[in-house]
């Protein structure tokens, strides 16, 4: 068997999930919303399940989305998308990041990671013959550091893997970041695989600049999205892949072999829900930011220390500051599901190499109620511990 797949461990996600069932905790660990979506999104994939078309769409998706896909970036970024040849539908972000990267890398090839990196990232570099080279980035500010960046790149670099908004951190690289990196993209005429998800989940008046903008970019940049994200309904596995002609036809190959297409119907509403007005997505903003500041101060008030967050569904537990000074976060993690049922995420669990191991994630996304019991459930825990 291949020894990649064979001794990866069960992902985080799914392990603290199972244990968040086991103690019946309160789970802040797996980023999902409680909230259950946009009804009018939903009732248009339910009409089109009954009335609409069900047997293979497309390769490429419905044109309605890919054209969907092309408006809503120009609406928000000016981007101008030719949708018949930049534009591509795949089942999730994860099928896109697979696709690109299957697509993108020559075994040998060294791709650039940014750790704390999403856990699909290093299994699918490894898989597709990659040799990943590790920029670390640090709490609080997850900046980039040209060392660092001096120090991975070289002549065998083609491909970089970069997640902006950062999950887990709920951090957004600045212009200043994107502009640096660019620099050493173009210097050794790399690809970069952007994977840009949370790009709607934005606080405090953050603007997001998506990669493909960058003028030096606009034929180096694989850009992915994921309707799961935007609508929060992260079961619906509809993402989205923008690039240029001649990268996307490529990326288009391994997708039509990994999973063809993806389900008609919840194309069909995720196209309407893309032209939705520019309310539903500064009301959806609001709604995650006034959940995050309740949490934020409720762990404050308990004397956690908050990591700063401005996007995503997570906000971070530094435990250098503080009563746990000293524990790692896979023992505090543990401790909290079992004694305090309430799940989180180790940060380490992001990490492949010099992981810092003292930041715990938790997901906001949730009804004040949630995140109420979570934090009435901490308090108790802390007046034992
Ligand atoms: N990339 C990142 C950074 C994510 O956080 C997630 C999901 N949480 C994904 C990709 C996967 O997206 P999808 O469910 O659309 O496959
Ligand atoms: N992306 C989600 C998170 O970061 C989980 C996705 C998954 O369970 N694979 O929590």
């Amino acid at each position: 068997m291949n020894p990649i797949f064979a001794q990866t461990a069960t992902s985080v996600f799914e392990t603290m999930s199972r244990l968040a069932r086991q103690f019946d905790a309160v789970n802040l660990g797996q980023g999902f919303p409680d909230d259950p979506g946009p009804q009018d999104v939903r009732q248009k994939a339910a009409d089109a399940v009954m009335t609409g078309w069900n047997q293979y769409p497309p390769m490429m998706g419905i044109p309605e989305l890919r054209q969907s896909i092309a408006r809503h970036y120009k609406r928000f970024h000016q981007l101008d998308l030719d949708w018949e040849n930049e534009v591509m539908v795949t089942s999730g972000a994860t099928e896109a990041l697979a696709g690109a990267l299957l697509a993108l890398i020559e075994p040998g090839d060294e791709v650039v990671l940014f750790q704390p990196m999403y856990d699909a990232y290093l299994p699918l570099v490894k898989r597709a013959g990659g040799i990943p080279r590790f920029v670390t980035l640090r709490p609080p500010h997850w900046r980039i550091d040209e060392e660092q960046l001096r120090a991975v790149f070289n002549k065998k670099t083609r491909v970089v893997l970069l997640n902006n908004p950062l999950n887990p951190t709920g951090s957004v690289f600045l212009r200043e970041d994107l502009d640096l990196l660019a620099r050493y993209v173009v210097e050794h005429d790399c690809i970069v695989v952007c994977d840009e998800v949370w790009e709607h989940v934005l606080f405090d008046d953050i603007e997001h600049t998506p990669l493909l903008t960058l003028p030096s970019l606009r034929n180096r940049v694989v850009k992915i999205g994921s309707a799961g994200k935007i609508f929060s309904l992260t079961g619906w596995k509809v993402g989205f892949v923008c690039a240029a002609p001649e990268i996307l036809r490529v990326v288009a190959k391994a997708h039509q072999y990994v999973t063809f297409t993806t389900p008609p119907n919840l194309q069909a509403a995720v196209a309407y829900g893309l032209d939705k007005d520019d309310g539903y997505f500064v009301g959806s903003r609001r709604d995650f930011q006034a959940a995050r500041d309740r949490f934020a101060a409720g762990l404050e008030k308990l004397g956690l220390s908050v990591l700063p967050s401005s996007a995503t569904y997570f906000l971070n537990v530094d435990l250098t500051k503080g009563r746990f000074a000293g524990m790692t976060d896979n023992a505090f993690s543990i401790r909290l599901v079992e004694e305090a049922r309430v799940a989180s995420i180790p940060v380490s669990a992001f990490y492949a190499e010099e992981s810092v191991t003292s930041v715990v994630r938790f997901c906001f996304a949730k009804k004040f109620e949630t995140l109420d019991e979570a934090l009435k459930r901490l308090d108790a825990f802390m007046a034992r511990a």
